[in-house]
């Protein structure tokens, strides 16, 4: 079987066992959307959620936010990881968002791009997310799954993105949401449920992968 082939069949696969795979982040709208996913780096959707509801509370708008008291914004996030920066690059975005985009966050991955924080990865999980498009998004699930299934041998987020991209060329949307929940609840890092995965006979682990 090539790798064309094998990457289809999962495809298959993975849209079965996933029918509509959304984020487990907790949101109402485009800005909230994009702060959560912000603080998401390097923290997990749980963790998130619990700081979300006080902080949307305190500042439901790119306005409030970019109007935020430094110190009191890392008081409701210093639970999040690199709370620090975090807080500065959200308001430096709300700022930005303010300043060059009329308030409103922009819809395009390279306007998204030119905002304080955002990388290539949140601007496609943002994009994915809210507008289904067909971008993929490589954070540690999507990267330790494609390299578990032998779909990508590349050594940055950035490469493995390309190659996804590249070996599935549509619905990446819908499979980057379902590689994350899968990494998340089956092919974990430490202890992956190998006995209860489906797709276990592409699973090349054991032969190349090695965790960084
Ligand atoms: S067999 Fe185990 S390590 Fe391989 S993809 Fe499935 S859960 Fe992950």
């Amino acid at each position: 079987m090539t790798k064309k082939q094998k990457a289809q069949k999962l495809k298959r696969l993975f849209l079965l066992a996933y029918p509509n795979p959304k984020t487990e982040l907790r949101y109402q709208n485009l800005y909230e959307l994009l702060v959560s996913v912000m603080l998401s780096a390097q923290c997990t959707d749980r963790r998130v959620n619990l700081i979300t509801p006080s902080l949307f509370a305190s500042y439901p708008t790119p306005k409030h936010l970019a109007n935020a008291n430094l110190d009191e914004l890392k008081a409701l996030i210093q639970t999040c990881s690199f709370f620090n920066n975090k807080a500065t690059n959200l308001i430096k975005m709300a700022n930005q968002v303010l300043e060059n985009f009329n308030g409103e966050i922009p819809h395009t991955q390279e306007e998204l791009k030119t905002l304080s924080g955002v990388g290539q990865k949140t601007a496609n999980v943002v994009l994915i997310e809210y507008f289904e498009k067909n971008f993929m998004a490589v954070d540690t699930h999507v990267f330790r799954v494609s390299h578990r299934l032998g779909l990508s041998c590349a050594k940055t987020a950035l490469k493995t993105e390309q190659e996804l991209v590249k070996l599935f060329q549509n619905d990446l949307s819908a499979l980057h949401q379902a590689f994350v929940l899968f990494g998340r609840y089956v092919c974990k890092a430490l202890k992956p449920e190998c006995q209860d995965c489906f797709v276990r006979e592409f699973c090349v682990s054991t032969k190349i992968f090695k965790p960084q």
